[in-house]
């Protein structure tokens, strides 16, 4: 089969090369890859940044991937419940399901957690082996490139719906229009947000912030002088009841709580490379709570499959499809902000 793997510990270092297919266990799947969605992640891994460089985090040769969907070929001779023909995706931690934080339910911060496509072989190829445990049904409907990407739109829907507090009429604003942000953003839609406002850099102009406009979203640019005038002139509102940073720009933080109303909330979604200065004073007088969230739980990627079947969210406009030996142009331009949601097709 053709895979797509990090080849060396160096940068770039990665390509399309022959492999066999993976040898699935006794309780394991064999899974047809139908569609593959690049993520950030995959693309540190192509520029080999400083987190990917410590040999205990990373297997090296590696297939990357961990946001797929496809059909199960093959069972294992123990598994029960799924069976040869399904349409499936699955989630992209492989949490241990016996520490103590998955025995409470939290298996997003699993203690013990395997990560698909960096410790072990991800899904860039035609098959892929995986614990039945971590899959989940695509509803009717739903492509297979849609399904693909549940599991950036679980990680939104966590972040809105399980560690947020938008109530009906609320002011949302969102740093960040990438993939997580534009989830995040028709996320607070639905919970009945009036108005939803997401900031964005320079860069964001080539594709993200026109794709949240098409998706029916003010914009504004974060890197203005005068965020905060831009956001009322747009809104009507002076701050924001709700503060959504998905941006992974530590500098949003104490921006994000400037912009957040008394008693409001942030959420803190993106993962900065640096630490955020803030002066919590202000903060903590107009009582503004702080979250933080993570990953995402089993419930979350089936909310997200649900939506997006009922189309009451739209991964699809963010979608451009391409086969897997485009892939290199593709993380190219996914670099260059060019592409919002690239997603390899390996068949
Ligand atoms: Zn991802
Ligand atoms: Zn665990």
């Amino acid at each position: 089969m053709k895979a797509l793997a990090k080849l060396e510990r160096r940068k770039g270092a990665v390509g399309v090369i022959d492999m066999d297919e993976p040898e699935y266990g006794p309780n394991e799947v064999q899974i047809k890859i139908q569609a593959a969605a690049v993520c950030g992640s995959d693309l540190h891994a192509y520029e080999f940044l400083p987190g990917y460089q410590t040999p205990a985090e990373t297997k090296i040769p590696v297939i990357l991937g961990h946001e797929w969907s496809g059909v199960i070929a093959a069972t294992g001779r123990s598994v029960a419940g799924f069976k040869v023909g399904e349409r499936v995706m699955g989630e992209s931690i492989q949490f241990c399901g016996v520490c103590d934080l998955c025995r409470k339910g939290r298996t997003n911060i699993c203690s013990k957690f395997t990560l698909t496509g960096r410790h072990v072989d991800g899904a860039m190829a035609g098959y892929f082996k995986i614990d039945p445990r971590y899959l989940h049904r695509i509803p009717e409907g739903l492509s297979f490139e849609e399904a693909s990407t549940a599991q950036p739109l679980a990680v939104s829907l966590h972040a809105v719906i399980d560690n947020c507090a938008i109530a009906p009429g609320d002011t949302v604003l969102v740093f960040g229009p990438g993939v997580i942000g534009l989830g995040a953003a028709q996320a607070a839609r639905l919970l009945g947000a009036t108005m939803v406002v997401i900031a964005g850099l320079a860069r964001d102009e080539k594709v993200r912030l026109p794709t949240a406009r098409k998706l029916g979203f003010a914009t504004l640019n974060a890197d203005s002088n005068d965020v905060a005038t831009d956001f009322h002139r747009l809104t009507g509102s002076h701050k924001a009841d709700v503060v959504i940073d998905c941006s992974g720009d530590s500098l949003s933080i104490p921006r994000g709580l400037e912009l957040t109303a008394r008693g409001g909330h942030m959420t803190i979604v993106g993962i900065s490379a640096g630490p955020a200065s803030v002066f919590y004073t202000p903060v903590v007088r107009n009582e503004i709570q702080l979250h933080t969230t993570f990953n995402a739980t089993w419930s979350n990627y089936d909310q997200a499959l649900r939506l997006m079947a009922s189309k009451q969210i739209d991964m699809q406009t963010l979608i451009s499809s391409h086969s897997l030996g485009e892939a290199i142009g593709v993380f190219d331009a996914a670099l260059e902000c060019d592409l919002v949601k690239p997603v390899l097709c390996p068949a």
